[in-house]
């Protein structure tokens, strides 16, 4: 374990987040939320000619971002990224691990890789992107903030990849953060339930090709895609309102391992968790290695 290289950086400069999948949707409501909280915001895209939007968002709002490329798949983007950041910043105070992607489908009707394709960007590229900064948060006493979602708790109909996915990201982060705490990095899961961005767009499933090969699963897919296109249009809240939560996870004094986006987010990880907040788990295993 390397302590990264010190820096003339002092705590009465801003401080600096870097968040991924910053293109659209949460991530940047989040880029453009943290500039105006004060950060340093390097706003990161895996692709940056779909920077437009998020141009235009930070002009309008009158901030500054740093935009830069991260694939949180490619390990070589990672490391030159944050090097990068770091090289030119001087410090790291905080990451925001937000890119994801969705997927509808269930066992039979998936392949092992379309499952391993989906841990790969919800899983490992926090993993990947929370590995390369781990040395720097730890320099700078700074916080990890994942979006993980109300998925990361309870398993739903047709998400069994992307909820598994979620759920390890979950089951990583409450493992590691009271070993993060240890070296004072506060660690912190962001959890939306439905949010009204480009993801389900994203994912891109042609409902109608979908419940044609369905097969035996045909009346239950259709019945989850209507009431998911009821809910989202319904009960979704804005990409804004989730991003509030993540600028609560940078910037509270001691913000909860476990944050909810909305109340219909509470509510709905309510059903299962008795630990809402994750403080009870936290206080348990902290305990551990006090
Ligand atoms: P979104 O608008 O689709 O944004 C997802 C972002 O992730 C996009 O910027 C996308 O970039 C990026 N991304 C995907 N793969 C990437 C990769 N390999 N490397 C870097 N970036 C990548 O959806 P969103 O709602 O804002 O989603 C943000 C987070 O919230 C995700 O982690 C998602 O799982 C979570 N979430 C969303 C909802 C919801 O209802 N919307 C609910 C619960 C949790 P491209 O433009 O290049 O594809």
């Amino acid at each position: 374990m390397t302590n990264p290289t010190a820096t003339a950086a002092t705590s009465r400069d801003p401080k600096v987040v870097l968040i991924t999948g910053t293109s659209s949707g949460i991530g940047l409501a989040a880029a453009v939320a943290a500039a105006r909280a004060g950060f340093t915001t390097v706003a990161t895209l895996r692709d940056p000619q779909r920077a437009d939007a998020l141009r235009e968002a930070a002009e309008e709002a009158g901030v500054e971002l740093d935009i830069r490329r991260l694939d949180v798949t490619d390990a070589a983007s990672v490391a030159a990224c944050v090097a990068g950041v770091v090289a030119d910043h001087g410090r790291l105070d905080a990451v925001v691990n937000n890119a994801g992607a969705g997927h509808v489908g269930t066992l039979e009707n998936e392949s092992v890789d379309d499952v391993r394709q989906v841990m790969e960007v919800n899983f490992f590229g926090v993993v990947q992107v929370a590995k390369a900064a781990l040395p720097h948060l730890r320099a700078t006493g700074g916080r990890l903030v994942t979006v993980t979602s109300v998925g990361g708790v309870i398993g739903q109909p047709f998400n069994e990849a992307y909820c598994a996915a979620k759920f390890a990201v979950e089951g990583y982060l409450e493992s590691l953060a009271p070993v993060a705490a240890s070296v004072g990095v506060t660690v912190s899961v962001v959890e939306p339930g439905a949010v009204a961005s480009a993801f389900v767009a994203n994912v891109g499933v042609d409902a109608d090709q979908a419940v044609t090969e369905a097969g035996p699963y045909a009346p239950a897919l259709q019945a989850y895609l209507a009431r998911t296109r009821a809910t989202f249009a319904s009960a979704a809240q804005t990409p804004q309102g989730a991003a509030d939560t993540v600028i609560e996870a940078l910037t509270a004094e001691r913000p909860a391992f476990r944050l909810q986006t909305s109340e219909a987010a509470r509510q709905f990880v309510g059903i299962k968790l008795a630990d809402l907040d994750g403080s009870a788990a936290q206080a348990f295993t902290t305990a551990w290695i006090a």
